[in-house]
């Protein structure tokens, strides 16, 4: 069962000045979407980049809606008397959103749940995804929706709390300084997770270090008592771990990678065309695991599931059960095929300098006898970085025995410098909008060719995928 909400909670949570309405009426639900809104929800007025909820109110309340957060200063432009009637209530806050997380972190602190919270550059949602498969094995478990990892995402992820729930698995994201904190006192995580540290919005944070100090937030929100979970093989989590001296005293540290000192281990991995398999390495007992998707990181995913899975005390096969029950999400590596025996990786979802570099490397190791081909669009958010980075990308692709490389977007020409100076003919690169390298691509394809496609949300990649399959 969901728990229900009263006004005088509600007003108890957000601080908010109760400007109509009975102090007992009770709601079964918030929401955020007009659209979506059922009689008993309390619906609050987001103020997002596209559309102002404030422009919704007036419906929601002709949909049967009985229940408004407001900005406060929209106080004065309400129809008092008529909502009076229909006994709305209505509730005025300073900011809305700060209501939203305030309404979230109430429920998280009157349920009995216990929660783990992901963060990292790289592979959130795949790990949060694993993770929860892992702990559901034997735990009742809620998990947040595809990527709801923001001041949004996450309280409505901790809106559908049951009764019934033992623990959260969540994912935190961070375009800025200041964020994980934030998510972090709404979610109060008794277990931390940080996948990686790589130069993911690097343009908002300024320099590594300020992603590292940006990461490094969770570790200082985990519950007394509670676990860090690090992967060792990445220089810059094991010196989050070495810089936060207290961190060692206040909660066990757990550390997994394939790295020697790791506590959790994955030994004798293997990449193959049907995935990646590897030997889990836990203190008491070993296992063998088999990913169904391909890419070496994914075995780091995995390791920081298991990590967790273990310090729940789940056995080996239980670990095991979870892992490999885990379904690959839409837009990340997916391994599709064309009627002609074409590979094509969907990576689409989403790019940065970290998961270009994996997913090349996949590349390389998918491809067997076959040509490697590379699609690559834009990596946004990377500020003063993005020429470098994307110069960057090209001599990697270059240096990474890619057969021809396709580039888009407004960098294109730097990733195509990048390949041409580490020594890839002209004739291998090709630069063009999506509907040129479309046509390129369907008229030069040859089975046995592996296509990976990928680049930044806003570049939409995966309308290359579409006309492909
Ligand atoms: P977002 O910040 O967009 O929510 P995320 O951190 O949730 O991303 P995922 O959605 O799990 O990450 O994965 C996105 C892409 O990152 C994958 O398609 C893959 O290319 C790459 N990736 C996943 N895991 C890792 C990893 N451990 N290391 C490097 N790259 C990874
Ligand atoms: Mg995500």
């Amino acid at each position: 069962m969901i728990k229900t909400w009263t006004t005088d909670e509600i007003l108890h949570a957000t601080g908010g000045e109760l400007l109509l309405g009975e102090t007992e009426h009770y709601f079964s639900g918030i929401s955020i979407d007009s659209r979506k809104i059922s009689n008993d929800n309390l619906f609050v007025a987001i103020k997002g980049e596209v559309h102002d909820g404030h422009r919704f109110i007036q419906s929601v309340i002709k949909q049967g809606g009985r229940g408004l957060i407001i900005d406060e200063n929209k106080a004065n432009e309400l129809p008092r008397a008529e909502w009076r009637e229909k006994g709305v209530v209505c509730i005025a806050v300073t900011d809305t959103t700060t209501a939203l997380g305030d309404l979230a972190a109430f429920n998280r602190r009157r349920s009995d749940v216990s929660v783990v919270a992901i963060t990292g550059s790289n592979g959130k949602t795949t790990t949060r995804k694993m993770t929860a498969t892992v702990v559901a094995q034997r735990f009742s478990t809620l998990s947040s929706r595809g990527s709801f990892n923001n001041e949004i995402g996450l309280p409505l992820t901790l809106f559908n709390l049951e009764d019934s729930h033992e623990w959260a698995v969540l994912e935190l994201g961070m375009n800025n300084p200041g964020e994980i904190s934030k998510l972090a006192d709404i979610c109060l995580p008794d277990i931390g997770v940080i996948t990686n540290i790589g130069p993911a919005h690097i343009g908002k944070l300024g320099s590594m270090e300020g992603i590292m100090n940006a990461k490094g937030e969770l570790l200082e929100k985990i519950s007394p008592g509670g676990i860090a979970i690090l992967n060792a093989d990445d220089p810059r989590v094991l010196k989050l771990k070495t810089r936060n001296s207290e961190l060692e005293t206040r909660n066990k540290i757990i550390l997994f990678g394939l790295s020697r000192d790791s506590l959790i281990r994955a030994i004798s991995v293997k990449e193959e065309k049907t995935g990646v398999s590897f030997t889990l390495s836990l203190p008491t007992e070993s296992i063998p695991i088999h990913l169904g998707n391909p890419g070496t990181f994914m075995v780091s995913n995995a390791l920081a599931a298991a990590s967790v899975g273990y310090a729940l005390g789940l056995s080996a096969q239980e670990i095991k059960t979870g892992l490999e029950a885990f379904e690959p999400v839409r837009g990340r590596m997916n391994h599709l095929k064309t009627k002609q025996g074409i590979s094509i990786i969907d990576d689409t979802y989403n790019a940065n300098p970290g998961s270009m570099e994996a997913a090349i490397m996949a590349l390389r190791s998918l491809k067997g006898a076959g040509r490697g081909i590379f699609v690559s669009g834009d990596m946004r958010e990377l500020g003063e970085y993005a020429e470098s980075m994307h110069r960057k990308l090209g001599s990697l692709a270059s240096g990474t025995e890619v057969a021809k490389l396709y580039v888009t977007g407004e960098f294109a020409e730097a990733v195509a410098t990048g390949a041409r100076d580490k020594g890839m003919e002209s004739c291998n690169i090709f630069i063009g909008t999506k509907r040129e390298i479309i046509e390129d691509l369907i008229a030069s394809l040859k089975p046995d060719d592996c296509v990976l496609v990928k680049g930044s949300r806003a570049m939409k990649m995966e309308e290359i995928i579409n006309a492909l399959i």
